[in-house]
Formats: structure tokens, sequence, C-alpha cells
């Protein structure tokens, strides 16, 4: 069999480049795409993979980048963050509008596009990137839960329309990981987001990694549904542990 393609979308940093890290060193080549297309270009020729640009809320080009895609074995629905931390009594239209852009459109659409691909793979993976904020609402986290819930209740759904099909669909919901997630969620404030992990040891991109090279590398009648990972320090979206 020729060597099996991974798509990794959100690849320009944190968990999306450690996935495609984890599945090249795995024997995957790997496909990625982002709108940061420097840093894309770097980490394809460290890997000997593909970078594309991507921009998953523009349509357009979801399926300029889809084109350029001749084989998807797995697809790893990455892209997506936070924006902002607002109550529903102040909600901004456009942070909430945005979110649902990034994660939930972004994932359909991305998924939409390469489903034919996946299904003539005859053994096809997609992994969507959840959160804990997918499970449990917090205060100032509606936007972002109510995306993530979505993105849930999208990947259910598809498990249930391709039963029968040859195509695994997983749901990973990661807890904090220290990434460029708060950095971009808080608007840039380095300090903020460096405040957020103190005195607690986060969830590194390689630990979500790793969990999607496993659920990869198992048969194909194994269909890891949902994986809650969590730092030890991290027991729910409210209690953290921190040490002085
Ligand atoms: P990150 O370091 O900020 O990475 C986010 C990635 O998404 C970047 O590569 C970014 O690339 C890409 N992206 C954002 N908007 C995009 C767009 N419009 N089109 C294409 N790509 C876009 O954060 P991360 O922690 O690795 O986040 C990855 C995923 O994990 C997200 O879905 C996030 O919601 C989820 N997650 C994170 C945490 C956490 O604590 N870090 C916890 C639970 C879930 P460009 O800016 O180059 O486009």
């Amino acid at each position: 069999m020729s060597q099996r393609t991974a798509v990794v979308t959100g690849a320009s940093s944190g968990i999306g480049a450690a996935t495609a890290r984890a599945l090249a060193a795995d024997g995957w080549h790997v496909v990625l795409g982002a709108r940061r297309v420097e840093r894309l270009e770097a980490l394809a020729d460290e890997l000997g993979g593909e970078a594309h640009y991507v921009d998953v809320t523009d349509p357009e080009s979801v399926a300029s980048f889809a084109a350029q895609v001749s084989r998807c074995d797995l697809l790893v629905n990455n892209a997506g963050g936070a924006l902002g931390t607002t109550s529903i009594a102040e909600a901004d239209d456009a942070e909430w509008l945005r979110m649902f852009e990034m994660n939930v459109m972004g994932t359909l659409r991305m998924t939409r596009e390469l489903l034919p691909a996946i299904l003539a793979s005859g053994d096809g993976i997609v992994v969507n990137i959840g959160s804990i904020a997918a499970r449990e609402p917090y205060r100032g986290g509606a936007g972002y839960n109510a995306a993530k819930h979505a993105v849930a209740a999208m990947t259910r759904v598809l498990r249930i329309e391709l039963g029968g099909q040859p195509v695994r669909v997983s749901e990973i919901d990661p807890g904090m990981v220290e990434t460029e997630f708060s950095v971009v969620r808080f608007g840039g404030d380095e300090q903020r987001a460096a405040d957020l992990y103190a005195g607690m040891d986060a969830l590194t991109a390689e630990d979500i990694a790793e969990t999607v090279r496993w659920i990869a590398s198992l048969p194909p009648r194994v269909n890891i549904d949902t994986m809650l990972v969590m730092p030890r320090d991290q027991v729910s979206a409210h209690v953290v542990h921190r040490r002085d």
C-alpha cells in the first residue's frame, strides 16, 4: 500500500503542528493547512510533507485547498480557537460569528470537501478537535462553549450518517493545553495568557498529538468515539489546582 495521507488543519502552531510531527514520525504523508504559510512551509520541509494556505472561514479557500489534496486517509479538523471571555450580557456578535466560522463552519466545510477522498481511501478517519468547552459550560465561555458543543453534535451526526461505510469518526476534547490558544483568546495579551497556566502543569501540544497518532494507529474495527484529556492539575473547566 502506498503511503497514507493525513490532512491537518491549523498546522502552523500548537496542537496541529505537533500532530503533523507525530503523524509524520509514524509514517504518514502530511498535508498541512493554515493561513501562516511561512510556518507551514518550514514544517512541511522538515517533515517531507505539503503545505497549502487555507482560511477555513472562507468557503472558496477551503474548496481550493481541497482541490490540491489528491488523497486523504485521515482528516484532523484542528483549526479553531476561542475569542474573548465576554459575558452573554455583553456578547459581541462579531466575536461569536467568528468563533462559529472558525470552529463549526470550518470543520463542516473541510469535512464536506474531503469526504469523497476519505471514503475513497477505503479506511478513512476524521478526527475533530473539540474541547472540555464542548462538555462543560463556564462563565465567560458562552460563544466558545456553543461553538464547541456544535462541533460535538456535528461529530456525532457524521458518525451516524457514515454508519456502515469505511470511515471512523472521533472527537478529542482537551482541557488546558499551553499553546498560542490563550494569547489569541486574550487578543495578544501574553501576560494574561501566561498567568492562566501559572502554578499548574498544563498539557503540551505533543500530549494531544499523541492521542491523534494513537487513534490513527488502531485497527479499522476500532472507533474511539470521544476522548476527554485533562491535565492532572485540572479536574473540570472550573477546578484547577495551582501550587504557589
Ligand atoms: P493555537 O496554537 O492558537 O493554534 C490554532 C491553529 O488554528 C493555528 O494553526 C491557526 O493557524 C489555525 N487557525 C485559526 N484560524 C484559522 C482559520 N481561519 N483558517 C485556518 N486555520 C486557522 O491553538 P491550539 O491550542 O493548538 O488549538 C488547536 C485546536 O485545539 C483548536 O480547535 C482549539 O479550539 C482546540 N483546543 C485548544 C485547547 C487549549 O487549551 N489550547 C483546549 C481545548 C481545545 P493560522 O493562524 O496560521 O491560520
